[in-house]
């Protein structure tokens, strides 16, 4: 019998994984990407334990491991690099794994993982812009005029998703959150950061982060207010350098060992969480269901557990739109938590209020630094996937 044929609309780290997932499950899968070349930038994240759990059952936490830095010393601390809060992770999370590693290191192993196991899968310059469903199946529509059927539609086409957007026409685009994110990679630095893997600096109005991201990689990232960043004609570096006046002298040496290209302005959006993702054979995945501010380090992870859950969720064709709905009450569930969970963070940790700046002080000295590791690194005791996994 043939398999049924999944068709995802974007690469990103989401789309890629569903593939893996649903690959796994038995599926064909078609993944349409709207950019010419599949990459990511070169900058990094933070792969929590549980992204590295979801890495893991799609079979490619090897690569992604080897190819980042396994965060062992990391510590919060005031502007001027005093330490607030000091932690050996792999201690507090025990036999969980979080690493920091480079955008390209992750969406290369998921992208070398679908050419191995799903040769011709992507189709890249592919841009999805509508689908029709019907008795039998499900038909997208790419920008230049094809039509493509397949028995279920996965939109992993990120925020600003069109996916998402027929399937909720009276929804309007995402709207700023009030943050904006520079981020940068350093090369030849490492030993700036000491024997810290990773450290967060909390100040006036800035959050800001340096991590080693690999063999030779730092990492950085600053969270600001948008009404701090103002109407600026400053490049993405030179803004860097006006706001790293307000850390310590690693940070700054640190940015400005940072070649020009490789620093990155966003403006970084927000959106209500949807009351039901998708309908029929036609579901979401990643950001475009869920876009979540970066304060939770959680964007990718939830994407990666979107596709091991989908994978599951899907194992049996027959009740497939039952099935779909399972997954995206799900996942809705836990996504939306973390939605709240990064709004909070966000305003929390850019805050230019002296109460709130000496409350968070007062916490952070207060809750135990293990309890703190293992909630940001969200190591839990139960699997996300248990219902799941029980059908
Ligand atoms: C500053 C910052 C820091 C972050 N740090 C972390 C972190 O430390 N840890 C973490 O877990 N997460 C982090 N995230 C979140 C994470 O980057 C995202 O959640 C994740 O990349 C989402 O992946 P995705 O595949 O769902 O969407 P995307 O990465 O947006 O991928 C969508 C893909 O779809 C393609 N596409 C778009 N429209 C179409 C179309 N119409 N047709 C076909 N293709 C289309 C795009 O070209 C893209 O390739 C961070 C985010 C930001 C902004």
């Amino acid at each position: 019998m043939t398999p049924p044929t999944a068709l995802i609309a974007g690469a990103g780290i989401g789309g890629l994984a569903a593939a893996l997932a649903l690959e796994r499950a038995g599926w064909n899968v078609r993944v349409f990407e709207r950019a010419a070349s599949p990459r990511e930038l070169g900058f990094a994240l933070n792969l929590a334990a549980n992204a590295m759990a979801a890495l893991d059952e799609l079979g490619i936490a090897e690569p992604v491991l080897n190819g980042g830095h396994r965060t062992g010393v990391a510590e919060i601390r005031r502007p001027d690099g005093r330490a607030l809060k000091r932690v050996y992770l792999p201690e507090a999370i025990g036999q969980a794994v979080a690493i920091v590693a480079t955008r390209p290191v992750l969406h290369g192993a998921l992208l070398a993982a679908v050419e191995h196991t799903c040769p011709g899968a992507l189709e890249l310059g592919a841009e999805a812009v509508d689908f029709e469903q019907d008795g039998s199946g499900v038909v997208l529509r790419l920008a230049d005029g094809r039509d493509v059927r397949g028995d279920m539609l996965v939109g992993a086409d990120g925020v600003g998703s069109a996916v998402r957007r027929r399937l909720h026409p009276h929804e309007g685009p995402p709207r700023s959150s009030g943050h904006h994110a520079l981020r940068g990679v350093a090369h030849g630095v490492v030993e700036l950061l000491g024997d810290v893997s990773a450290a967060t600096y909390l100040g006036d109005g800035i959050e800001a982060s340096i991590a080693r991201a690999g063999r030779d990689a730092v990492y950085w990232y600053m969270s600001l207010l948008t009404a701090d960043v103002g109407a600026t004609a400053e490049t993405p570096h030179e803004l860097a350098r006006r706001f790293v006046r307000r850390l310590d002298r690693t940070f700054t040496a640190i940015v400005e060992a940072t070649q020009r290209g490789d620093v990155r302005l966003d403006q970084l959006f927000d959106r209500e969480p949807l009351a039901q993702w998708g309908t029929g054979l036609v579901t979401l995945l990643g950001d475009a269901a869920h876009p979540m501010l970066p304060h939770t380090g959680q964007g990718a992870a939830q994407a990666l557990e979107d596709a091991v859950a989908l994978g599951l969720a899907v194992r049996q064709v027959e009740g497939l739109p039952a099935a779909l709905r399972r997954y995206e009450r799900i996942r809705s569930a836990r996504t939306r938590a973390l939605v709240v969970r990064g709004r909070r963070a966000a305003w929390i940790t850019t805050t230019h209020n002296p109460v709130l700046k000496a409350v968070r002080t007062g916490l952070i000295r207060l809750v135990p630094a293990r309890v703190m590791a293992r909630m940001f690194m969200l190591v839990e005791r139960t699997d996300p996937h248990r219902e799941l996994r029980a059908l």
